[in-house]
Parts: C-alpha cells; sequence; structure tokens
C-alpha cells in the first residue's frame, strides 16, 4: 500500500509575528507578547525568535524577562487578531486538501495523500504563501503518519521544510529524546527514564509489556509513535477534534491561590463554552480540568457527569467540584482550561440554571467577573460573552475551527 503524505504546518513565533505584520517597527527587535504588559508581574505568553535567544521563555514574569533581555518590547496580546490569522492560514491549507485538523491556534495537519503534486512541492508552496500572502513564516513537516510529520516541523526552523520517509526514519527519529513525542510529557518523560529509557529509538527497541506495566494504554500509543506505527487519520475540515471537546482556557496574569480564586475562573471560562456548545447544538456529559502550576507542570482530570448538559453553571460546578477534589494547592496555579467533553447532540435546549434566578443572581456573576478582572486584567473576560447567556444565541456559522478554544 502507498504511504500517506501528511504535512505539519507550524507557524514560527506566531504571536509575535503577527504582532510583527501589524507594526513593522517591530521586525528585527526581541519581542514578547505578555499577559498584564504594563505590570511587571504579568507573564510571557509568546516571544519572537530573538527574545528566544536572549533566553526569554513563555510563563516567566515580564520582569524576568526584561532582565534577561533589557531591549526587549513588550506588548500585550490581541487573541481575536490571532484568531483572524490563524483562518486565512487555514484557507491556504484548504486549497490543497479538505483533510485539515488544527493543533492549537498555529498548526495544523495536513492530509495531501490524493493531491496530484509531491508533498515536497506543496510544503514549499504552503511555505512561500504564508510569506508572501500573510507575512508569516511557517516551518512544515512531511511524513507518513502525523506524529513523524509534527516532529519534523520541530527540527528546522523558521521558515524550512523537513521530511521524515519511511526509508530511513530511524536515522533521523531515534536520537531525539522522548519528550519530543506527541504527549510525552513531563512526568511521562521521567517515568521513561526510571526504565532507563532516554531516546525514541530506546522506547521503540524495549519490549512493549513492559511500557504497558508503568505507562498503561499511553505507553503503547507512545511505543507505537516511536515505532512508526501511528495510523490516525487527519480530520476532515470541521470535524474531528471539534466534536470532541469543547474547551476554553486562560494564563493567568497572576496565580490563582485558592479554590475560591480558582472557582470564580472557572465559572467565567464556562460562559464562553455554554454558548458554544448550545450553537453547536451539542451536550456534554463529562468535564476536564486542566491546570498549570506556578512550575508550569501540567495536571489534568475528568469527570463524568450525572446528567449531560450544555449549561454554564452546571459545568462549572462540576470543573470546580473536580479540582476540589483532585488539585492538593501544593502549588498556586498558573493556566485554568476547563473542556466539556464526551460531547453529543443535544436535544431540546437546557434551562439556564444560572440565569435563570433573577436580578440577584446576575448581579453576583457580575461581581465576581468584576473581581477576575481587578485581578487578571480587563480582557480577561468579555462581558458580551457572559451576559449573552441570559438568551439563547442564534446558532451562528462557525468557521472551521476556532482552534483556541476547542481541544
Ligand atoms: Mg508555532
Amino acid at each position: 500500500m502507498k504511504d500517506r503524505a501528511i504535512l505539519h504546518s507550524d507557524a514560527n513565533a506566531f504571536y509575535a509575528s503577527v504582532e510583527t505584520v501589524l507594526n513593522p517597527s517591530l521586525k528585527g527587535r526581541a519581542v514578547a507578547v505578555c499577559g498584564a504588559a504594563e505590570n511587571r508581574h504579568g507573564i510571557v505568553l509568546a516571544k519572537s525568535e530573538l527574545a528566544k535567544r536572549a533566553g526569554v521563555k513563555t510563563g516567566m514574569a515580564n520582569w524576568q524577562a526584561k532582565r534577561l533581555c533589557p531591549e526587549l518590547v513588550i506588548i500585550p496580546p490581541h487573541h481575536d487578531v490571532y484568531a483572524k490569522f490563524s483562518r486565512r492560514m487555514h484557507e491556504i491549507y484548504a486549497r490543497y486538501t479538505d483533510r485539515v485538523e488544527p493543533y492549537g491556534l498555529d498548526e495544523c495537519w495536513l492530509d495531501v495523500s490524493d493531491h496530484p503534486k509531491p508533498a515536497r512541492v506543496i510544503a514549499e508552496e504552503l511555505r512561500a504563501a504564508a510569506k508572501g500572502e500573510i507575512g508569516i513564516t511557517v516551518s512544515v513537516g512531511i511524513s507518513f503518519n502525523k506524529v513523524f510529520a509534527k516532529l519534523g516541523s520541530d527540527m528546522k526552523k523558521p521558515d524550512a521544510v523537513t521530511e521524515i520517509l519511511r526509508d530511513g526514519f530511524k536515522d533521523t527519529v531515534w536520537k531525539l529524546p522522548c519528550s519530543d513525542l506527541l504527549y510525552c510529557g513531563r512526568s511521562t518523560t521521567e517515568k521513561l527514564k526510571t526504565l532507563g529509557i532516554f531516546t525514541i529509538g530506546e522506547l521503540a527497541a524495549h519490549p512493549l509489556e513492559k511500557i504497558v506495566s508503568v505507562l498503561g494504554k499511553n505507553g503503547e500509543t507512545l511505543w507505537k509513535y516511536a515505532n512508526g506505527l501511528d495510523d490516525s487519520p487527519v480530520a476532515k475540515i470541521g470535524e474531528g477534534e471539534q466534536a470532541k471537546s469543547v474547551g476554553h482556557g486562560i494564563t493567568c496574569v497572576a496565580d490563582l491561590e485558592n479554590m475560591e480564586e480558582a472557582g470564580v475562573v472557572l465559572l467565567a471560562l464556562t460562559q464562553d463554552i455554554g454558548q458554544k456548545l448550545r450553537a453547536l447544538g451539542l451536550q456534554a456529559r463529562g468535564v476536564q480540568v486542566t491546570v498549570r502550576d506556578n512550575d508550569l507542570e501540567f495536571h489534568s482530570w475528568q469527570q463524568l457527569l450525572a446528567v449531560p448538559t450544555q449549561c454554564a453553571g452546571d459545568l462549572a460546578k462540576a470543573g470546580t467540584e473536580l479540582l476540589k477534589m483532585r488539585y492538593g494547592w501544593e502549588k498556586p496555579i498558573r493556566a485554568l482550561t476547563l473542556s466539556a467533553i464526551h460531547l453529543e447532540d443535544a436535544g431540546e435546549p437546557c434551562q439556564l440554571s444560572l440565569f435563570g434566578g433573577g436580578e440577584g443572581k446576575l448581579r453576583k456573576v457580575e461581581g465576581a467577573v468584576d473581581k477576575i478582572r481587578q485581578k487578571f486584567g480587563e480582557d480577561s473576560i468579555k462581558p458580551a460573552a457572559l451576559l449573552g447567556d441570559n438568551k439563547l444565541p442564534e446558532p451562528t456559522p462557525r468557521p472551521a475551527s476556532p482552534p483556541s478554544s476547542t481541544t
């Protein structure tokens, strides 16, 4: 059987690059997009190549970044503009295939197996189109599966194309550290080290049963990845990831210190999710809460719901209970994401329990929102999204996928 031709396109320093398109005087300067840019306690959300070279890292406090790189230009994020640029990128990808699967705002897989042009030519055309039409650079990986295509896009940047062929992939891939593999996070990497496994090649050569005994099902997936056996398809535009979950998260500009603060943020996050679920005609049978603590370590938990819902209030309540039960607060929380998972078609729209209780409840929510704004800045919550829940929104046609809020 003929191998698939999968591309993975990754925009280089996406936020900072978009900012440079908007304001060309930033070109050639070290730029960081930061939450609460006016405040020295804000944190770095993204950085340009030059800032990166000076040691600036995502998640670092503004003042630390500034100390490492005194000439750093700090600017606030413009999420709407990033989403618009992301959609323009997707329009370019859609010229080649209807199999375009976003991974975050600035990365996409494309399956171009059926296209008459060779993958290498398409990759070069994408690179040229991103630069010529939009003004940003991308790195493109080409391979016979999604995992290696993504590895390829990481190998040479910016503005480059890397191909990993089945013939010889072992020479390219097996010397890389396991942490380069998709979904191999820090705690998995640590567990692999206890087995004496450091490189992807060592993972591939290790007996599968031993990996599974330590890492379970996830271990089997990673072992397959390492051996070039990933056969997951690239989702079609509008299907796939979006149908699996609808999530929303923020990186807090000041750490969350306790359950009360986290609860308020979760409540705010679910307003957007509830609205999206109703627009898509979906309801959730579960919630997932993902935490990034102030050591930048991820934790994630899921919980099934007793009754499926598309109500913001129900989702917030479930998310809050889950977090309360599972998170020990050894460290403050830097970023928090809530996702509605196990989605299914909704029948009748649910009662809007959160806002059904009249004036008093609405005021309480507004008060909570004000508190968040004080702590996380004006942009952290949009009043329209929140108060829009008073009435059922018109179902609006959605762009292919709003990747920032869809996991
Ligand atoms: Mg990128």
